[in-house]
C-alpha cells in the first residue's frame, strides 16, 4: 500500500472548487468525460502511428453506469491511454502548471468572484469531489500487465495500489456523497451528457436497468439491462455552421477549455481549395491565468482527419495569440506528422498563416460590427496583441488596426484610425506619451502645450509600448511621435512662440551654467503653460521607462542618460532666475526646477540630501 500526500496546491484547488463552483456542480461529469475523450484521442493517435499499438484491438468508447442502491455510485469508463502508477500519482496528485501558486494566492476567498477565476484556470478531475466523498480511479495502460487503483476522499491524501483490471483504459468510480446522490439517475446523466458533451467525438454509452412488466398481473416485473448511446458522437467542428447553434459552440468550448464561462467569440472556418482544413477558434471571456507565463499552456489542438495529434505545441499559433482556444483539423497533413518538426511542415505553415489572418480579420470585423464586445476583447487582450506589432511583421497593418489606446481627449479606447480621423487640419503627426503610470502621464506638464491647442495625445502605459511604438514609426502616412522626446513639440509651435523662446536665451544660458553636466541641454519652451519646467529625452536616447526596464532586467551597465530640461520663460520662478544676481540662489532654483520635473516623471531624486538643502535655503529666504 502506498499512501501519498496531495501537493499543497492541489489541496487548495480542491477546497476552492468545492466551495466556489458548488452551484454548478453538475459540470463534474463534463470534466470527466472530457478527460476520457482526451485519453481516447491519445490512444487513437498511437493506434495509427505506433507499431506496438497497431496490432491491438481498439474500440474507442466511453461507458457510464450507476448504482442507485444503498451505496450510490457513478462509474465513467474509457478505453483510452490509461495511467500507470507514476502517472496516477503525478496527474492526480500534483499540478504541474507554472504560475499555479501565484494564481491561487491571488484569489479573494469570495466564492462568487473565485468561481469566475477558477474557470480561467480550468477545473478538471478534482471537480468530482463536489459530488463524491470517495473516488477510485482504476487504470491499465494498453499492452501492460499491471493495473493500479488510485483512491482518495479528497482530504489531503491518496493511495495507489496494484489491482486487477480486465481491459485497458481507465475507470473512474465516484462514491456519491449526499450532494451527489441525484446523479445516480438515468435521466440526470443523459441530460447532462447531452447538454455538455453531445459533440465529444467518441460514443458515450449509458447502462441502465429497465423493468419490463408482462401483462397486468406481473407486479414484480422483469429487470433488464440496457445499453444506449447518449451522445451524437460527431466532431462538432466538422459540422456545417448552419447545423450548429451558439449553444452548441458554447458547450463545446467548455469541454475543450475546462472554462466554466462561455466564450466571448468564436470563429469557425471550413477551408477548401489547395489545402483542406477546418479550424474552430474561441476567445475566452477572461484571459487564461497563465497568459503572462513564459511556459503558458497552449490552447489549440491539432487533429489530422479527426485524429488528435497534439495539444501541446506552441508552434500551432503565434505566441501573441496564445489566448486562443480551439481546434485545427486537416486532411492534408500526414498522420505521422512529427510533432517536433510541425513548424517546418509546409502545409502546417500555410494553415497557420491563413488561420492567423482569418482570426485577425474576424476581430477587425467584430470591432466594426460590435464595438462593445470588441472593447471587452481589448480589455483582456490588448497587451498580447501589441506583441504582435513587432513579432508578426506580415500582419502588422492588420494588427495596427486592432490595438487600442487611451487618450487625453476621449473616454475609453481609441484606435489609430479614430485618432487620425480626429486630427487637426495642420497637425502633422500622431502624438503619444509613454510611461508606466497612467496617472503620472495624464498630469505630465508635457501635455500642456497639446491641451492648449486641443490636440489629442495617446496615453501609452503598457510595459511594452515603449518597445513597440518606436518600431512602428508611422501609421499609414502619419508619423508617430513621442511627446517626451526633444523636438516633437516644435511641430505645434507658432512663429510667435519661437520668437519668445529666442528672447529667453539669456536665462537658458544661466540655468545651463548652473546645472553643468546634470543635464544634456536646457531649452526654453513657450508651450509649458502652467508648469515652470519639464524633462524630455533626446531624440535618440532611450526613454526613462526603457532605462528603468533595462535596469529591472538586470543590465548593470546602463549608462546614466541625461535628460533635456525645458523651462517656461513666462513662469515666475524662471523670471526670478533671470533677474537675480545671487549665483547660489540661481543655482538652487535651477536644480529644483530639474528635480521637480524628474519627480513628475516618476523618477527618483539621486541625492536627496542636496535636494533638501536647496529646498531649505529657498524656504528660509521667503519671508
Ligand atoms: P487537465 O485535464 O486539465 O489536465 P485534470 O485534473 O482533469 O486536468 O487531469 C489531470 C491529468 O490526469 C490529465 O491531464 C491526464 O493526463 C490525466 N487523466 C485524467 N483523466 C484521465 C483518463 N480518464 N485517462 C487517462 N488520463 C487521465
Amino acid at each position: 500500500m502506498a499512501s501519498h500526500q496531495f501537493q499543497t496546491e492541489v489541496s487548495q484547488l480542491l477546497h476552492l472548487i468545492i466551495h466556489s463552483l458548488y452551484s454548478h456542480k453538475e459540470i463534474f461529469l463534463r470534466e470527466l468525460i472530457s478527460n476520457a475523450s482526451d485519453a481516447l484521442d491519445k490512444r487513437k493517435y498511437l493506434s495509427l502511428t505506433d507499431d506496438n499499438f497497431k496490432n491491438m484491438e481498439y474500440e474507442p468508447r466511453i461507458d457510464i453506469s450507476f448504482d442507485d442502491g444503498a451505496v450510490k455510485k457513478l462509474v465513467i469508463k474509457d478505453t483510452g491511454i490509461g495511467m500507470d502508477e507514476e502517472e496516477l500519482a503525478l496527474n492526480l496528485g500534483t499540478i504541474a502548471r507554472s504560475g499555479t501558486k501565484n494564481f491561487l494566492t491571488n484569489l479573494s476567498g469570495d466564492a462568487k468572484k473565485d468561481s469566475n477565476l477558477i474557470g480561467q484556470f480550468g477545473v478538471g478531475f478534482y471537480s468530482a469531489f463536489m459530488v463524491a466523498d470517495k473516488i477510485e480511479v482504476i487504470s491499465k495502460k494498453p499492452g501492460k500487465d499491471k493495473a493500479y487503483i488510485w483512491s482518495s476522499d479528497g482530504k489531503g491524501s491518496f493511495e495507489i495500489n496494484e489491482t486487477e483490471k480486465a481491459d485497458f483504459g481507465t475507470e473512474v468510480i465516484l462514491y456519491l456523497s449526499e450532494n451527489g446522490n441525484e446523479y445516480a439517475n438515468r435521466w440526470q446523466i443523459e441530460n447532462i451528457t447531452k447538454k455538455y458533451s453531445d459533440h465529444i467525438a467518441f460514443p458515450i454509452y449509458l447502462e441502465f436497468t429497465e423493468t419490463k412488466y408482462d401483462g397486468k398481473d406481473d407486479k414484480e416485473g422483469k429487470k433488464e439491462k440496457k445499453i444506449e448511446q447518449i451522445n451524437s458522437a460527431s466532431a462538432l467542428w466538422k459540422k456545417s455552421k448552419s447545423e450548429l447553434t451558439d449553444n452548441d459552440y458554447n458547450e463545446f468550448y467548455k469541454t475543450i477549455s475546462h472554462d466554466t464561462d462561455e466564450p466571448l467569440f468564436y470563429i469557425h472556418t471550413n477551408a477548401e481549395g489547395t489545402i483542406d482544413y477546418t479550424t474552430l477558434f474561441f476567445i475566452p471571456k477572461r484571459a487564461p491565468f497563465d497568459m503572462y507565463q513564459a511556459d503558458y499552456r497552449p490552447g489549440v489542438k491539432l487533429y489530422v482527419s479527426r485524429v488528435f495529434i497534439t495539444d501541446d505545441n506552441k508552434e500551432l499559433m503565434p505566441a501573441y495569440l496564445r489566448f486562443l482556444r480551439g481546434i485545427i483539423d486537416s486532411e492534408d497533413l500526414p498522420l505521422n506528422v512529427s510533432r517536433e518538426i510541425l513548424q517546418q511542415n509546409k502545409i502546417m505553415v500555410n494553415i497557420k498563416s491563413a488561420s492567423v489572418k482569418k482570426v485577425l480579420s474576424e476581430l477587425k470585423k467584430l470591432s466594426e460590427s460590435n464595438p462593445e464586445k470588441y472593447t471587452e476583447f481589448i480589455k483582456q487582450y490588448n497587451r498580447p496583441l501589441k506583441e504582435g506589432l513587432y513579432s508578426d511583421f506580415s500582419n502588422r497593418e492588420l494588427i495596427q488596426d486592432l490595438v487600442r489606446f487611451k487618450s487625453t481627449t476621449r473616454e475609453g479606447y481609441v484606435s489609430f484610425a479614430e485618432y487620425v480621423a480626429g486630427m487637426k487640419e495642420d497637425q502633422k503627426s500622431i502624438y503619444y506619451i509613454s510611461g508606466d503610470n497612467e496617472e503620472t502621464l495624464r498630469n505630465s506638464p508635457l501635455l500642456e502645450a497639446y491641451k492648449e491647442k486641443d490636440i489629442e495625445v495617446l496615453i501609452m502605459n503598457d510595459d511594452i509600448d515603449d518597445i513597440v511604438t518606436p518600431t512602428l514609426v508611422r501609421y499609414k502616412d502619419k508619423d508617430l511621435k513621442a511627446i517626451n522626446r526633444s523636438g516633437t513639440v516644435d511641430e505645434i509651435k507658432s512663429l510667435e512662440d519661437k520668437e519668445k523662446e529666442k528672447e529667453a536665451q539669456p536665462v537658458v544660458e544661466k540655468i545651463k551654467k548652473a546645472l553643468g553636466d546634470a543635464v544634456k541641454n536646457v531649452v526654453a519652451s513657450s508651450k509649458l503653460s502652467g508648469s515652470p519646467s519639464c524633462i524630455v529625452m533626446d531624440e535618440n536616447d532611450p526613454s526613462i521607462q526603457m532605462q528603468h526596464m533595462f535596469k529591472a532586467m538586470g543590465q548593470k551597465d546602463v549608462p546614466d542618460i541625461k535628460p533635456i530640461l525645458e523651462v517656461n520663460p513666462e513662469h515666475d520662478i524662471v523670471k526670478k532666475i533671470a533677474d537675480t544676481n545671487d549665483d547660489l540662489f540661481a543655482e538652487d532654483l535651477s536644480f529644483l526646477l530639474l528635480e521637480q520635473a524628474k519627480i513628475m516623471e516618476g523618477e527618483d531624486i539621486k541625492k536627496p540630501a542636496d535636494f533638501v538643502k536647496r529646498l531649505n535655503r529657498i524656504m528660509s529666504r521667503t519671508s
